[in-house]
């Protein structure tokens, strides 16, 4: 469908949600109309607590962007790339195509929050009409209070509170159609954007374990209903089989929404699998909280949520740092965690908590560092989830891991991944060790490692810090938050 020129056009911003099944706001546009402008605008200002965008979320944006742009040229309305501060860009193509009405699903994060709300001050101001629509979130994280009107801070209370809220709506099916505008927008091409790595490829294993874009998602989704979700309760925290979902990139891009996944697992068809299916939508209920806790504390990500944690005697080596970014730490679970994170973009759940306690806890090191860490390497880098994560596992955020309880690394890594598989599959210099000391190679014999072909120290690192040692340091570091 084309327009003549005569009716005003509508822009849609896409940002967070880079899809067209169950996207209020680009359904709100067709439904008007009106010719549609698709817009996707890079606004990497860095002011505050805005940051850019992390490097392997770029190598995805880059896809998922490729992708949406292909499903809108098929329903006739070419998606329009821009790069610039959001208010500067929109005036600029309202000038240019005489929009009079400006859609978005809305953010979360507090800088996007604040960016939208400035345009929309801004727009109103030239009375230029604008329309926002939830998206991203099952419930707007200010819709839920305590019974004394404030926010929650542990997550049992608030998962009840959610599930008093009325019933998530149904999804929304992709319109059929788009009326294009009768003119051609100028756009940016997006291989100049250079959101691919340019010199060293870290993100090559990355195309092999994902396919961006919603397309991508649903086959997620799909496959997950279909197979794991019946072992999901007893087999999620165990990385060396796959049992969880892996949609948290799709979320964290918008490529699926949770209305989607809700509604898909109410399903009367999946009966047999009702606990993992509750199961999955409680893990849902973390990221609905997490949302809850940044919006409140919009400092998330960088100020202790317990403002005690601020005595806290970080110290912050650099040579541990970086053993433990490389998946050198000598301790094969967490090696392991962190090479995946590198290969894939993505780390299993139970791993994260134990490569975090590990940074935190066994080598002192501040809780921001690591998640500045994951916020780069992490295909489903998210504002909320992470911080409060990692918030959790430091013991200074909300309904916290208490400061006491700190992994043993090599106990983790015999209950979680028994047989190493996980192990093995990452950090192959031990493949040929037996099961029994996996987890511990310093504890083989010398004639076991040299039929491994294991020399400590050399093909594989001794442990960096001795866990008995630095559980009691951890401790005694944490008596001055108390
Ligand atoms: C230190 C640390 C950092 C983390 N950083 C992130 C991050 O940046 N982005 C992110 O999406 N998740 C983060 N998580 C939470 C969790 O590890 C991932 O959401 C999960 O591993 C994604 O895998 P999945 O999609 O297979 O999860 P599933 O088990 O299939 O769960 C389904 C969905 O529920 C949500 N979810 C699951 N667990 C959690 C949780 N603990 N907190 C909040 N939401 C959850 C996710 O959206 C996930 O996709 C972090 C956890 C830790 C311990």
């Amino acid at each position: 469908m084309s327009d003549t020129g005569t009716e005003k056009p509508v822009i849609v911003l896409f940002r967070h949600d880079l899809r067209l099944a169950d996207n209020r706001a680009l359904c709100a546009a067709a439904q008007s109309r009106k010719p549609v402008i698709p817009v996707f605008l890079r606004d990497e200002r860095v002011s505050g607590d805005h940051r850019p965008v992390g490097g392997a979320r770029r190598w995805w944006l880059h896809h998922s962007l490729f992708a949406l742009a292909a499903s809108l040229n098929a329903l006739g309305a070419p998606l329009v790339l821009r790069r610039g501060r959001t208010d500067d860009i929109i005036d600029h193509l309202i000038e240019e195509t005489g929009a009079d009405l400006v859609v978005w699903n809305r953010r979360y994060d507090p800088p996007g929050a604040e960016i939208d709300e400035a345009l929309h001050t801004a727009l109103a101001q030239r009375s230029i009409a604008t329309r926002s629509f939830e998206g991203q979130l099952l419930h707007e994280p200010c819709a839920l209070k305590t019974g004394a009107g404030g926010h929650y801070r542990v997550y049992t209370p608030f998962w009840r509170a959610l599930n008093a809220m009325p019933e998530p709506r149904d999804p929304l099916p992709a319109p059929a159609a788009l009326k294009c505008w009768y003119r051609k927008v100028a756009s940016d091409n997006l291989d100049d954007w250079a959101l691919l790595p340019q010199e060293a490829d870290w993100t090559k294993g990355f195309s092999e374990a994902w396919t961006p874009g919603e397309e991508g998602a649903n086959n997620r989704l799909q496959g997950f209903l279909d197979g794991a979700v019946g072992d999901y309760t007893e087999d999620r925290d165990r990385p060396d089989i796959d049992a969880t979902s892996r949609l948290s990139p799709y979320l964290a891009n918008g490529e699926i929404t949770p209305f989607q996944i809700w509604h898909a697992t109410k399903g009367q068809g999946h009966a047999g699998d009702r606990a993992g299916l509750e199961k999955f939508r409680q893990e849902l209920g973390w990221r609905e909280f997490s949302y809850h806790l940044l919006v409140n504390n919009p400092k998330l990500r960088s100020e202790n949520y317990t403002t005690s944690f601020d005595a806290f005697p970080w110290e912050n080596r650099p040579d541990h740092l970086s053993a433990w970014k490389h998946g050198k730490t000598g301790y094969p679970i967490v090696d392991a965690g962190m090479r995946q994170l590198w290969q894939t973009g993505w780390m299993h759940n139970r791993v994260r908590m134990i490569v975090a306690s590990f940074l935190i806890k066994h080598l002192l090191i501040d809780w921001r560092i690591g998640e500045g860490w994951f916020w780069d390497t992490l295909v489903d880098a998210d504002p909320a989830n992470n911080a409060a994560s990692w918030q959790w596992v430091a013991g200074s955020g909300a309904d916290a891991a208490p400061y006491f309880r700190i992994f043993n690394p090599v106990l983790q890594g015999e209950k979680f991944d028994p047989e190493g598989i996980y192990v093995r599959q990452f950090v192959p210099e031990l493949t040929a060790l037996p099961n029994k000391y996996l987890h511990r190679p310093w504890t083989a014999p010398e004639t076991t490692l040299a039929e491994a072909k294991v020399e400590l120290g050399e093909t594989y690192p001794r442990p960096i810090v001795d866990h008995q040692r630095a559980r009691k340091r951890a401790l005694e570091a944490f008596e001055t938050t108390r």
